[in-house]
């Protein structure tokens, strides 16, 4: 149990009836007004990020983790709030799907609208922000997400390691992508983070494919696996 953890937090993980329960801050990623990335389908990239953090917030829950769920009503439009809600957990994860730099795009018609798509990447991807002051516990968090989502079969997205402008991220484990950044939401909390890119969105398999279900509980059930990396 970390140090500065408030209170309420000691006393919620102890209602847990666990030594083991952990308490884990699950942010849903951007916001109804500015939903991210969009699908090859013109899905919104929030409405991923949503449908999968429930998702993983329910596999923690059900492991006995004390779970905030961040930015789930869709109005969390400040940015640094967000690692600010989550002061005094065990870890911050971000729930995010991914998008390919603008020269990638291609357009397709999807149920007679113009789509834009790319199929040059796909996979997972995790990142954490060495000015995070708990940086090696994020790093250690992060390996363990990478290789659980490995282990489960989905493929570390290796299409950030070219560093092209606008990229802007040092691989640190290109087994596992495994990504160094200064995205806001990791370099600003106060406790272990990492943001996960769950999946390509903008491709047009993965856009399909991670949204089913199953999928979806396999992501969670990864992530719920890599928990270990938190110390009693
Ligand atoms: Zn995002």
């Amino acid at each position: 149990m970390r140090p500065n953890k408030p209170a309420v937090w000691a006393m919620l993980a102890l209602c847990a009836g666990s030594t083991r329960a952990a308490t884990i801050a699950v942010d849903v990623g951007h916001y109804l007004a500015a939903p991210g990335a969009t699908s090859a389908y013109g899905e919104t990239e929030f409405g991923y990020n949503l449908a999968l953090a429930k998702v993983v917030a329910q596999r923690l829950r059900a492991d006995g983790h004390i779970v905030l769920l961040i930015g789930a009503s869709g109005d969390m439009d400040n940015l640094k709030a967000r690692p600010a809600m989550a002061d005094g957990v065990d870890l911050f994860i971000s729930i995010h799907h991914d998008s390919v730099q603008e020269r990638y795009l291609s357009t397709w018609t999807v149920a007679g609208k113009t789509q834009r798509y790319s199929d040059i990447s796909h996979g997972y991807s995790v990142f954490v922000s060495k000015d995070n002051p708990y940086y090696a516990e994020s790093l250690g968090c992060a390996e363990a997400v990478g290789k659980a989502m490995k282990r489960a079969g989905f493929a570390p997205n290796l299409h950030h390691v070219i560093n092209e402008a606008g990229e802007g991220y040092v691989v640190l484990d290109p087994d596992l992508a495994v990504y160094q950044s200064s995205l806001i939401v990791v370099k600003y909390a106060t406790v272990p983070a990492l943001l996960l890119e769950a999946g390509v969105i903008i491709n047009r398999d993965e856009a399909l494919t991670i949204k089913q279900p199953a999928t979806r509980l396999r992501i969670a059930d990864a992530v719920a696996s890599a928990m270990r990396c938190l110390k009693p």
